[in-house]
């Protein structure tokens, strides 16, 4: 890969790219027996056949090492009324799941109800990219989809449809 050359102002960037709405969604995983969590909005259909997925976690982030040493991953893409569990797994610390209910799915990782559309998925490559790793994941199981309205992100807040 070439050099990239940092010339554009971050908090710009930010603006700026704060303007391309995304989905939602927590992605979870289990660390030394702790169901882990963290609210993403880099996650990215990247191949249908297989069928793979990718989301990017930060290096300053303490679950940095947890998300790209995983084996295993379940992908919440959230439901219109899921601001709290948005909040919830994007404030800092290591344990974020608080008293929400969860049970593992058939890889292990921990389910979480209400979420819109729920995929398991088994990690395949971790790829670094500047500030962040690129986790690339394949889809095990594709869970029934629950409810019709996403929650969205955009400029900077959480919306919906
Ligand atoms: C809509 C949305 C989309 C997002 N998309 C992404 C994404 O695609 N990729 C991504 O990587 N992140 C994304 N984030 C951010 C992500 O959810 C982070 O987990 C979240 O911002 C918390 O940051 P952290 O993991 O860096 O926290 P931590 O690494 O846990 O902590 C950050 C700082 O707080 C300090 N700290 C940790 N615990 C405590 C404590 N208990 N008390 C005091 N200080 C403490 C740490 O020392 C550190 O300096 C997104 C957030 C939102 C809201």
């Amino acid at each position: 890969m070439t050099q990239v050359v940092d010339t554009v102002d971050q908090r710009q960037l930010r603006t700026a790219l704060g303007h391309f709405a995304t989905g939602i969604a927590v992605v979870t995983t289990v660390a030394d027996g702790e169901p882990i969590g963290m609210t993403v909005n880099s996650l990215c259909s990247v191949s249908l056949s297989p069928p793979i997925l990718l989301f990017c976690v930060g290096h300053r982030s303490q679950l940095h090492p947890v998300f790209t040493a995983a084996q295993h991953f379940a992908v919440h893409v959230l439901a219109s009324g899921q601001e709290q569990v948005c909040s919830q797994f994007a404030r800092p610390g290591r344990s974020r799941f608080g008293d929400l209910p969860w049970q593992p799915g058939h890889t292990g990782s921990p389910l979480l109800p209400n979420s819109l559309v729920t995929l398991e998925c088994a990690a395949e490559r971790v790829i670094t990219a500047g500030d962040h790793d690129i986790v690339l994941m394949s889809v095990q199981h594709l869970h029934p989809l629950c409810g019709d309205t996403p929650l969205l992100f955009f400029a900077g807040d959480v919306r919906d449809l």
